[in-house]
């Protein structure tokens, strides 16, 4: 299951420049995560200052 982003999400872009796979781009008005290249290894999600990811 790959981890998901919220709409809490205020595009501050720490999450992806921490994924170690570059699973996270920007989206139209949030960041998103591909949920094919994400490997669940849970590094965004510790690294969001709003706690918008979360496992999916
Ligand atoms: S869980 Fe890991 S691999 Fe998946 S999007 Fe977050 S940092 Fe990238
Ligand atoms: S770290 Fe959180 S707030 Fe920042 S871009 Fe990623 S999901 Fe959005």
């Amino acid at each position: 299951m790959a981890y998901k982003i919220s709409d809490a999400c205020i595009s501050c872009g720490s999450c992806a420049d921490g994924c170690p796979v570059g699973a996270i781009s920007q989206g139209d008005s949030q960041y998103v995560i591909s949920e094919d290249a994400c490997i669940d290894c849970g590094a965004c999600s510790d690294t969001c200052p709003v706690d918008a990811i979360s496992q999916g």
